[in-house]
């Protein structure tokens, strides 16, 4: 489907070797022309300095756009309005505004909520762009000030474990839209029917901006149960019974990416603007799953 853009969510690496195997994997999505890498944030502030690596280092290794993800965390609202700053000078050109979830043992932050969050981040950058405004003064003097980073937000397709009724998540979503967000990625869902209805019942709630799916490949039977763990979603039984009696990894790598290609498509066929892929840092299956779908150039074979 020419014109359809994607992106991909990096994390920061948590050991020596996934550091070493992250310049390969970045200069293989970078290829397939993604309108943005998103780099994702610990919840308990845990990951800031090795999120703030990954930001600059994507920003500095390609010409992608980076999309910082942001939580509320145990910061308080002058600390999260200092990390926005931060993250703006590593490179983020864009954010994604999340409350992440409660952490153990650790003291609430000053933000309540995802929707604080993103009116924080627009008003951080509302307090930079008087600072850019040009001077009056002789000509090409001063500057015409950074442009406005654009907000993403969480959206559940299914809800939200937290939602105490049936509309929670709706609400929540509506109210992101209302402090500033201009974009909602979904979290992991694996019933594409489930896409469409949801947006139809956001679009009646009032939410207008753009709902972009969130689609993993999935290739081995401990991700996928990880992943039913994480989102509460229902098994996708046909997906779980093939990679379980699949022998061997090269099948199983197939059969995700197979997989994955199908459900894309269909979310696709059903409206999705635009394909946000999970990647866990790695290029091969989420670059495959473009390809089927036409959407990264095919490899060169070699002729020789
Ligand atoms: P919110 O929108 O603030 O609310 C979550 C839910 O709580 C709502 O849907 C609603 O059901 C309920 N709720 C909120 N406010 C109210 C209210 N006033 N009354 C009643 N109910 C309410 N976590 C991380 O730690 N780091 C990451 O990098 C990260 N990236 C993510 C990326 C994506 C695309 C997604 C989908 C999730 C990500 N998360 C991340 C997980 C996220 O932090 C958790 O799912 C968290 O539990 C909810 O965050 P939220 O931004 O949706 O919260």
């Amino acid at each position: 489907m020419p014109g359809t853009s994607h992106s991909f969510e990096l994390y920061p690496p948590r050991t020596a070797r996934s550091a070493a195997a992250l310049p390969a994997a970045l200069e293989a999505l970078a290829a397939t022309g993604p309108e943005y890498f998103s780099v994702t944030y610990g919840a308990s502030g845990s990951s800031t300095e090795a999120s703030f690596d990954l930001v600059r280092q994507v920003a500095d290794r390609t010409d992608v756009d980076v999309m910082a993800h942001l939580t509320c965390s145990c910061a308080s609202v002058a600390g999260t309005a200092q990390l926005v700053r931060r993250l703006l000078d590593a490179g983020a050109s864009r954010f994604l505004a999340v409350r992440g979830d409660p952490v153990e043992g650790a003291t609430a932050g000053g933000l309540r909520s995802a929707a604080e969050l993103v009116q924080l981040i627009h008003r951080v950058q509302a307090e930079r762009a008087t600072w850019g405004r040009r001077l009056p003064g002789p000509a090409g003097v001063g500057g015409t000030g950074p442009s406005r980073a654009r907000v993403a937000v969480a959206a559940f397709v299914n809800g939200h474990p937290d939602s105490r009724g049936r509309t929670d998540h709706l609400d929540a979503l509506l109210a992101k839209q209302i402090a500033g967000a201009d974009l909602a990625i979904t979290q992991l869902f694996f019933h594409p029917e489930d896409y469409a209805a949801f947006v139809d019942r956001a679009r009646r709630w009032g939410i207008t901006i753009p709902i972009v799916p969130g689609v993993l490949p999935v290739t081995s039977p401990a991700r996928l149960t990880r992943m039913l763990e994480l989102s509460g979603e229902d098994e996708p039984n046909d997906l779980a019974i093939a990679l379980e009696v699949e022998p061997t990894d090269e099948g199983r790598h197939e059969i995700g990416v197979a997989h994955a290609a199908r459900f894309a498509q269909a979310l696709l066929d059903a409206g999705a603007p635009a394909l946000h892929l999970y990647t866990f840092n790695r290029a091969d299956a989420v670059v495959a799953v473009l390809e089927r779908l036409g959407l990264a150039p095919a490899p060169i074979k070699e002729t020789t």
